[in-house]
């Protein structure tokens, strides 16, 4: 079996829907599982709706409308989603009367993207003779813990969703990504582009023989190719190379998707919906050739830079401890981290609860918080062993102006982190990549990989 997971820009429109379904009818001897996410836009209206809905003011307007775009240009019937609708309506509804909405009520919300996605995909693939059913994912066994918004698989899960696959029969099951559920019944989410987790869930659960990531470039790329034009895909990667471009901020894959994939050693392959035929980028435990220095590079916008000096009224050990537990009190999620003797810089894009652990922090230290930040990464296995990516990276740096803040390489050594502001990030990504992936000299040199690559 293969599990194939279609994201919101493989049907943004009736036209690309039409392509997801001849994409599955080639690979319907795999005998595969669909793992759908909502339609382009619909989770980020749904978002909006559920803001509005506290506030009293919204409009299920634009929801509707774009679902029934897709609806009529397939020639369904509208009649698929009424139930879903009128659920929602009232959800809504209930928020605006206690005008509050409380994490759980929000994930509620925000499931009905992938809740109607997967009835018109698997109602679209049965207009065109293929047999598929729609499932929401809970349904099929997928459990977690009540983190709303940031779910975790309960480990039971992996046993129910293969009990449950199994019992399916020829059926092409269309499941929901992104959504699951708790023990208690409650609707949860696994985090903004969970869709890609839920399917290497589904994949490690049933013993998939590969995941594929179908979505609306030619795999993962040198760089974020809406920032960096020239970007070009890449042939290979290691799970833990993707797994540092996911966490820095590449959001081509969820950064969790690689979990459940390492422990069955399942690849990942990313493909292009718009353009089946190419090659795509393959995930792999260890990469098969030699892969280079620098594979991509990564970036994150809008973090928080703190900045904690100790007053020394605490031994170091005591600062640290003090300092962490703060931070986990008040849920504030770090990104990087930089020490010296006194002091602790970090990052984070948790921007709630900062100004209460600040104010809690500066009893016994000085702290100043820089906001618009960003990290940018380097990634590649080759890097541990190269003498000269760092020097390259700051030269070129420093050559364009950009000013670093705060450097860090993890205990991997696979990446190179470093921050600077919002406004330098663009200039930073396209400096490095033209010194990595576009100078003929530092190409040979630096990274050999690429005149591999397509
Ligand atoms: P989907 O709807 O298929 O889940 P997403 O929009 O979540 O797709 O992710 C795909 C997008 O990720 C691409 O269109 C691209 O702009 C962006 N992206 C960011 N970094 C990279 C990268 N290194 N390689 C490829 N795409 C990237
Ligand atoms: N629909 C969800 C989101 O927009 C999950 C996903 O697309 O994977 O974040
Ligand atoms: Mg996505």
């Amino acid at each position: 079996m293969i599990v194939m997971k279609f994201g919101g820009s493989s049907l943004a429109s009736p036209a690309t829907i039409k392509n997801v379904a001849e994409v599955i009818r080639a690979n319907l001897q795999k005998r595969p599982l669909v793992v759908v996410s909502a339609h382009c836009g619909a989770t980020d209206l749904l978002f909006e709706l559920a803001r509005g809905a506290v506030l009293g003011k919204y409009s299920t307007d634009d929801f509707l409308a774009l679902h029934r775009k897709l609806i009529y240009g397939l020639e369904l019937d509208e009649e698929l989603i009424r139930d879903d609708v009128i659920e929602l309506e009232e959800l809504l509804k209930g928020i605006s009367y206690v005008k509050e909405l409380t994490p759980r009520s929000l994930d509620y919300v925000v499931s009905f993207g992938e809740k109607i996605s997967s009835k018109i995909v698997a109602a679209h693939l049965i207009k065109c003779g293929l047999p598929a059913t729609a499932y929401n994912a809970y349904d099929l066994g997928l459990m977690t813990d009540d983190a709303f918004a940031q779910a975790t698989p309960l480990p039971e899960s992996d046993k129910a969703i293969a009990e449950a696959v199994a019992g399916l029969g020829e059926t092409v099951a269309v499941v929901t990504g992104y959504i699951a559920m708790s023990l208690d019944g409650d609707v949860t989410t696994l985090g903004r582009n969970g869709s890609d987790y839920t399917a290497s869930i589904f994949a490690a659960a049933i013993g998939a023989d590969e995941v594929q990531l179908w979505t609306d470039v030619d795999g993962v790329m040198t760089a974020d190719p809406r920032v960096v034009e020239q970007a070009r895909p890449l042939t290979e990667l290691s799970f833990s190379e993707a797994s540092e471009l996911a966490y820095y901020g590449a959001q081509i894959i969820h950064p969790n998707t690689m979990i459940p994939a390492v422990k069955k050693k399942i690849p990942i392959r990313v493909l292009n919906t718009y353009k089946p035929s190419s090659p795509g980028t393959i995930v792999l435990s260890e990469c098969e050739r030699d892969c280079g220095v620098v594979k991509a590079i990564a970036h994150k916008k809008h973090l928080t830079l703190i900045d904690v000096v100790s007053t020394r009224m605490l031994l170091q050990h005591g600062f640290m401890a003090h300092l962490f537990e703060t931070f986990n009190r008040y849920r504030i999620v770090i990104d990087m981290i930089a020490t010296s003797e006194v002091s602790v810089s970090l990052t984070t894009d948790t921007i709630k609860n900062i100004p209460a652990a600040v104010r809690e922090l500066s009893q016994f230290a000085d702290v100043t918080v820089t906001e618009n930040m960003s990290i940018i990464s380097i990634v590649g296995e080759g890097i541990s062993k190269s003498h000269n990516a760092a020097a390259g990276v700051f030269t070129a740096l420093a050559d364009e102006g950009v000013n670093v803040r705060m450097i860090s390489q993890g205990a991997t050594r696979i990446n190179l982190a470093f921050l600077v502001s919002d406004e330098d990030a663009e200039t930073a990504v396209k400096t490095l990549h033209r010194k990595f992936f576009e100078e003929e000299t530092d190409k040979s040199c630096l990274n050999s990989f690429l005149t591999e690559t397509h």
